[in-house]
């Protein structure tokens, strides 16, 4: 099976022609009430993928977190280790869109920012020496950190994708087996401006040094860069029309880890994972953008 352990949020969008100045009130446009989270949205995208997955994260009680638990049991998540805090709401995001498609978002993380090292340790048990845990940074970092120890101590490869962007202590990265950031993760993480391939190759090798196996630095619109301390590989982005990019690095992740956890190497699972996310930014919203593993057309050879 394969651990993801991560955030879980309601996204509440409306248009509006424009945004609110201060102490104003606009009568905005269509309201939208969409699944989110950086965790929940690698956990679906994973399943969809094909992967047998176990989601870990904290949600309110409240008809939010009742709602994303149903959504998670519909696409054949294991909900076992969806815990539910008595205090704190579940996590929403408050997002405008204006008529330029810019939006603001605002994050009240409720119960994902009290998913502590205690609540984990009730989890422990389903780290497998040969198991895959998918990680990211929308829960406490005491809790990346103390779940990258568990998992390395029983043998189990762990993956983080280093988003949001933030500063992480030295002692994260030590003995992860992947690190997935984007550029600006890369950039802020490694101190070298990532914008084309010469820099992603500096930042990789940065990062490797910091103690993670393997380095995988997405790139957007021009595809994915692999590092894993001997040769670069550069995986180019499959040509498509892009209309959302927004959860693109949530689907490479999902993808890459169902891969990965199916024996295939690193440049295999990468290549799969840059199939599955050009999917995703062809398509509206975040988790619904998902595809499932059939619309890969081209299945990547074990
Ligand atoms: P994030 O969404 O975390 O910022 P990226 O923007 O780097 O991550 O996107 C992740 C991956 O999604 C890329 O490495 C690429 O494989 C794919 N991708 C993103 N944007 C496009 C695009 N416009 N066309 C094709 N593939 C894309």
């Amino acid at each position: 099976k394969i651990v993801v352990i991560g955030s879980s949020n309601t996204d509440m969008v409306v248009r509006t022609s424009h945004f609110p100045e201060k102490g104003e009130t606009v009568l905005g446009g269509e309201f939208m009430m969409n699944p989110g989270g950086k965790g929940a949205n690698q956990a679906v995208a994973a399943a969809r993928m094909g992967g047998e997955v176990v989601f870990v994260c904290k949600i309110g009680k409240d008809v939010f977190g009742s709602q994303s638990a149903e959504l998670f049991e519909k696409e054949g998540i294991d909900v076992s280790y969806v815990l539910v805090d008595e205090e704190n709401h579940s996590g929403v995001a408050l997002i405008t869109v204006d008529a330029n498609a810019e939006n603001t978002i605002v994050v009240a993380s409720g119960a994902n920012a009290h998913l502590f090292p205690k609540d984990i340790s009730s989890v422990e048990s389903i780290f497998s020496p040969e198991g895959f845990v998918l990680l990211q940074l929308e829960i406490p970092v005491e809790t990346v950190r103390y779940i990258a120890a568990a998992a390395k101590s029983k043998g189990g490869k762990v993956i983080l994708n280093p988003a949001p962007a933030c500063e992480l202590p030295d002692e994260v990265f030590s003995g992860l087996y992947m690190l997935t950031p984007n550029e600006k993760e890369a950039s802020m993480i490694s101190g070298v401006n990532v914008q084309d391939l010469d820099s992603a190759k500096k930042a990789a090798e940065i990062i490797y040094k910091k103690g993670v196996e393997h380095v995988i630095v997405t790139m957007g619109a021009k595809g994915a860069l692999v590092f894993d301390g001997l040769e670069y590989v550069f995986i180019e982005a499959q040509k498509v029309v892009a209309v959302d990019t927004t959860a693109a690095g949530d689907v490479f992740n999902g993808a890459l880890v169902v891969a990965l956890n199916e024996g295939k190497s690193i440049i295999e699972a990468a290549e799969f994972a840059n199939k599955a996310s050009a999917i995703a930014v062809t398509r509206l919203g975040a988790q619904a953008s998902a595809p499932y593993r059939g619309e890969i057309m081209e299945e990547v050879s074990k």
